[in-house]
């Protein structure tokens, strides 16, 4: 089967993890104010998303799990914009339920009654009466039970689970208004509280004593064009703007894992952004040690390639030596300013 086919291929649904990042995406899409993951075993044998957002009518759930179902305004120029949207191609939920036991229930909030349907290896199902809160869940069971070779596409379950809680951690991140809770074998990773405090989320997620060791960084191109470049220069700057949090020296861990970074708020793997993060700590890092960073740079949207990478992750920049400097640049300001 095609899809199938395709998936093998990685280039769709690679692991419990790709999936939930496209229903965290759906579920931001929607506006939800909370989005609650919970997975068993790493994701492999259930992921359940629940958000309270817009919802999905009745009458429009088969159309949802369709291929190239999109309710979303996309086009061609959706591609150039970049990392400017979230999901618009109209793959994901049909993608899914070809390869697990998919469910959709959801009621938009003004309606009086939900319902659901489920799709099983693309069989899909009827539209079900199904009582339930304003929103919308969505449950994958048995990832991958219908595909050739199961094992080959999952690692063990603590891999993926690492990868799940990189996803949402990213996503609660970078969304400090929304609550984003984790939940693993009915255990809760993290919750954040939703209240729209960058530093409280931080918290959320990494505890206390990360949280009290972060240092602010925030740089803007007029400073560094101090000898009275402005205006259009500061327009067409590479860089416009680099905030986020940075941990003490002190305060590492013997994995690049707690380097996050955002490109015009979508949540990107730059090994630029990472060098140029631990190259503004010089020598003050232990060997074979990195910070706790979250770092948010927005450049103009022309100036960076999503399309290396088929999830979107991977990212590429036309000026890549001055969005290092920019970098590099802000976060040194930020440790010098803390007398380091
Ligand atoms: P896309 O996000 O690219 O539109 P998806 O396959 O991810 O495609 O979703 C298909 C459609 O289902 C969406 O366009 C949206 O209308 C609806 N949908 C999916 N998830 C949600 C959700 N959590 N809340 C509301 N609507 C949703
Ligand atoms: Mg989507």
């Amino acid at each position: 089967e095609r899809t199938v086919q395709r998936i093998a291929a990685g280039e769709v649904v690679e692991r419990p993890a790709s999936v939930v990042k496209e229903l965290v995406e759906n579920s931001l899409d929607a506006g939800a104010s909370r989005v609650a993951v919970s997975v068993e075993s790493g994701g492999t044998e259930g992921i359940r998303v629940r958000d309270d957002g817009v919802g999905i009518p009745a009458d429009q759930l088969e159309a949802a799990v369709a291929e190239h179902a999109t309710s979303k305004i996309g086009d061609i120029e959706d591609l150039d914009r970049g990392v400017g949207t979230l999901g618009f191609r109209g793959e994901a939920l049909y993608t899914v339920g070809a390869v697990s036991r998919l469910t959709v229930r959801s009621r938009p909030p003004n309606a009086e009654a939900g319902a659901e349907i489920t799709v099983e290896g693309g069989e899909v199902g009827e539209v079900r009466p199904a009582g339930c809160p304003a929103g919308t869940t969505v449950e994958v069971d048995d990832l991958f039970y219908n595909t050739p070779a199961r094992e080959k596409f999952l690692k063990r379950t603590a891999t993926e689970f690492d990868h799940v809680n990189t996803v949402v951690t990213s996503y609660a991140l970078a969304n400090p208004d929304v609550a984003v809770s984790l939940e693993h074998d009915g255990r809760e990773t993290f919750a954040t509280e939703g209240n729209g405090d960058f530093r409280s989320a931080v918290l959320a997620v990494y505890g206390r004593e990360v949280a009290e060791s972060m240092i602010d960084v925030e740089w803007t191109p007029d400073e560094a064009n101090a000898d009275g470049a402005a205006g259009d220069a500061v327009d067409d700057a590479p860089v416009q703007r680099v905030t986020g949090l940075v941990s003490h020296p002190e305060t590492a861990r013997s994995t690049r894992d707690y380097l996050s970074t955002y490109v015009n708020g979508r949540y990107v793997t730059a090994s630029a952004l990472r060098e140029a993060t631990l190259d503004a700590y010089g020598g003050q890092l232990a060997p074979d040690r990195y910070p706790f960073a979250v770092l948010f740079v927005e450049v103009p949207a022309g100036d960076v390639d999503v399309n290396v990478h088929p999830r979107k992750l991977e990212v590429r920049f036309d000026e890549e030596p001055a969005v290092r400097d920019a970098v590099e640049t802000a976060v040194e300001e930020a440790l010098l300013d803390h007398g380091l």
